[in-house]
């Protein structure tokens, strides 16, 4: 029996458009489908034979390639009932996005919602057959609700995708399970860092918010949708002060509380979400910003929504304070507001100065070096394959593994022969 491959068809050397197609014998089986946020947006290659497809958790980096695929390909995506809906949602927006730019649609709303045709539904833990030659398993990630690391097997031979990870406990999730495999495909996003004292952080954010406010100010904090705005939502809960929540979360936290079993506390986030405020409109967000209180909204980067209409009506007030909660790539509006102190509504061609305190708190969702030298050890595998990551990640981190195991830091479009 010829041994397995290993295809990058993407998101091998970058953080973006995931792609890692697992090739036995006669079947193949490719881990996630992304896209990476360029404009126009960029794919994983196409591949030429692709029987499954094992998607782990929502976010576009992972799934927003998959109604571009299907258009050209036939196959079957296995994944949790939680992910999809998520996925749906997220797929949709990303085609209303393009829209509002003027950028080229390389899939349109009713692509979206064909991809339902060939979704199956998995559960973590439950070994699944798929075709002839592979069996899969889910297992909790710890990154979002629902998210997975895969572990397939081939030939008795074991391979374990970590899929976005964090092996940390959150407000929202326990933290992530990994299996013992013979190969592992390891995401190295921090591959290079170390994150700060979780518990630490928590107490200066909430020190931060409550400085704000108790010298009559609005904290905003722009978060991401998925998992990051339900996360601090959670944190908030006994603050003495009104917590409005706007933008997509809002969706997003009505599929979470409809998937409980994918929560840590669910009743913890029905009562953040039953306390906050609910902002549907500008007139409540005209409202908002004239008492002290703290706004949970989107975009985590600052690229849109309606977090630029607070900032254009609370910025420039220097009692204000922006929380930002998550890292800001370059480029972004949240990079220039650490930067430079204002931010761009490119919709509108409008540049918005801001004089509210500007913050960094890092609440990531992903495993620092240390976790994923642990995980490698809980794993124990005898190859590790590193992805997901830029060169400085992967190359800092395949250091730290180098020792114990053979570690591979493939490019994009190369094939590894898993010769186990
Ligand atoms: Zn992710
Ligand atoms: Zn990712």
């Amino acid at each position: 029996m010829p041994s397995p491959t290993l295809t990058l068809l993407g998101g091998a050397n970058e953080v973006g458009k995931s792609g890692y197609l697992l090739s036995a014998e006669s079947e193949a089986l490719l881990f996630d489908y992304g896209l990476q946020m360029t404009e126009p947006l960029t794919f994983p290659e196409v591949p030429e034979k692709v029987d499954s497809i094992i998607l782990s958790h929502a976010h576009l980096d992972h799934s927003g390639g998959l109604p571009y695929l299907r258009k050209r390909k036939y196959f079957a995506v296995y994944g949790l009932d939680v992910t999809f809906d998520v996925a749906r949602l997220l797929l949709h927006d990303s085609v209303k996005v393009n829209e509002l730019k003027k950028l080229h649609q390389y899939y349109s709303d009713g692509d979206v919602d064909r991809l339902e045709e060939c979704e199956i539904s998995l559960k973590y833990g439950k070994e699944r057959k798929l075709g002839e030659e592979f069996k899969v398993t889910l297992f909790d990630a710890g990154h979002i609700p629902g998210s997975s690391g895969v572990l397939a097997e081939v030939d008795d031979k074991k391979i374990f995708y970590s899929g976005d990870t964090k092996s940390e406990d959150t407000f929202l999730l326990s933290r992530a399970d990994y299996p013992k495999a013979d190969v592992l495909i390891s995401e190295s996003t921090y591959g290079d860092r170390l994150h700060p004292d979780r518990d630490e952080t928590v107490s200066e954010f909430i020190n931060t918010i409550e400085d704000t406010c108790d010298r009559g100010g609005v904290a905003i904090i722009p978060s991401f949708a998925v998992g990051r705005s339900q996360e601090i939502l959670m944190m908030l809960d006994s603050l003495p002060y009104p917590v409005y929540l706007d933008g997509m979360s809002k969706s997003v936290i009505k599929i979470f509380l409809n998937y409980p079993e994918y929560l840590r506390d669910p009743d913890l986030l029905q009562k953040a979400a039953n306390n906050a405020k609910w902002v549907y409109n500008s007139r409540t967000r005209r409202e908002a910003v004239k008492e002290p209180c703290v706004i949970v909204t989107t975009a985590g980067m600052l690229t849109g929504g309606p977090v630029l209409d607070y900032l254009s009506r609370a910025g420039k007030n220097p009692k204000n304070s922006v929380l930002l909660v998550g890292y800001q790539v370059e480029g972004t509006n949240g990079r220039r507001l650490l930067e430079e102190g204002y931010v761009i509504d490119e919709l509108i061609d409008k540049r918005i100065p801001v004089k509210a305190q500007v913050h960094f708190f890092d609440f990531s969702a992903h495993s620092d070096q240390n976790d994923l030298v642990e995980m490698a050890g809980e794993v124990s595998p005898k190859k590790i394959v590193l992805v997901h990551g830029q060169d400085e990640s992967r190359q800092a981190l395949a250091e730290k593994l180098s020792e114990r195991y053979e570690v591979y830091t493939p490019k994009n479009g190369e094939k590894i022969d898993l010769d186990i």
